[in-house]
């Protein structure tokens, strides 16, 4: 357990944490330990107060996300703050939604400090889109419907083109991949369109909001009529949306209320 003292003089350690798509109780165990033990905390938009409130009485808690309205914290300057008060001596976590090397600039983190000759650790965490899913009973992959599961962004980096649609459709038709996008409900009209040009309209679609929290929500629908369903259902980030085979069984059962339990 964390006792209030950390080791001047000395470079303490930066571990980047994990912290799930929301539900604490998704936390791992090693998480929750680095997060109890750690005498200062960066901690990002999506993780959860309730897993925040694991860590000890004295830490420092900096939340660097746009929570409240703020603007986020540049990512270099977060970086920064993190060598400096690994150079201090404290014990560092980067709490970060999920697991912190799907889509939530890790690596970078990770070499950046690394290059300030920091010692790092990773401690996985249970990614948004995996889930989301997980969440609605259906699974990513499935013998009959799919032989496995693409995670892709639907959010480029500014200046670069980005996910290239119409080949990642071709792709998941011929070879039966279930398609995982996250950050894909702002541009999801282009997405449906450009994944028009390989896959079948009919191909059933799920968008999950606030996976594995209180507030979670969903919808069922299809490609073709995917940018509508989201608009008419009012669904926001943070959301996912999986496109594939494996959402048909969820699709039936959404046609036929009556056999399912709410979610
Ligand atoms: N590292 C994170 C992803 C960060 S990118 C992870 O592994 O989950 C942020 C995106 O993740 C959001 O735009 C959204 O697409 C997705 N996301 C994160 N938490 C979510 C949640 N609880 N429910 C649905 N989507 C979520």
């Amino acid at each position: 357990m964390n006792n209030g003292k950390h080791n001047p003089g000395m470079n303490g350690k930066c571990t980047l944490v994990g912290a799930g798509p929301g539900d604490p109780e998704l936390l791992t165990l090693k998480a929750l330990k680095a997060i109890q033990r750690a005498t200062v905390l960066f901690v990002d938009d999506l993780v959860s107060d309730e897993i925040v409130a694991f860590a000890a009485p004295g830490a420092r808690i900096v939340h660097v996300g746009k929570r409240g309205g703020c603007k986020s914290t540049p990512q270099a300057f977060i970086e920064k703050l993190m060598v400096m008060a690994a150079r201090e001596g404290e014990n560092v976590v980067r709490l970060k939604g999920g697991d912190p090397f799907i889509f939530g600039r890790g690596g970078e983190e990770v070499e950046h400090l690394r290059a300030a000759g920091l010692e790092v650790e990773i401690v996985n965490g249970i990614t948004a889109g995996l889930a989301a899913v997980t969440s609605l009973g259906v699974p990513l992959t499935h013998r009959e419907h799919a032989h496995g599961v693409v995670f892709v962004t639907g959010h480029a980096k500014p200046g670069d083109a980005g996910t290239d649609w119409p080949a990642l459709a071709a792709t998941a038709h011929s070879a039966r991949l279930t398609l995982v996008i996250y950050m894909g409900v702002s541009g999801a009209g282009r997405i449906q369109t450009e994944l028009l040009t390989g896959l079948p309209a009919a191909t059933p679609v799920a968008v999950i909001q606030n996976a594995s929290l209180p507030t979670q929500r969903h919808i069922t629908t299809t490609l073709g009529a995917l940018a509508g369903a989201i608009e008419a259902g009012g669904l926001a980030s943070p959301s996912i949306i999986v496109v594939g085979d494996v959402i048909a069984s969820l699709a039936l059962a959404a046609a036929h209320p009556a056999s399912v339990r709410a979610a």
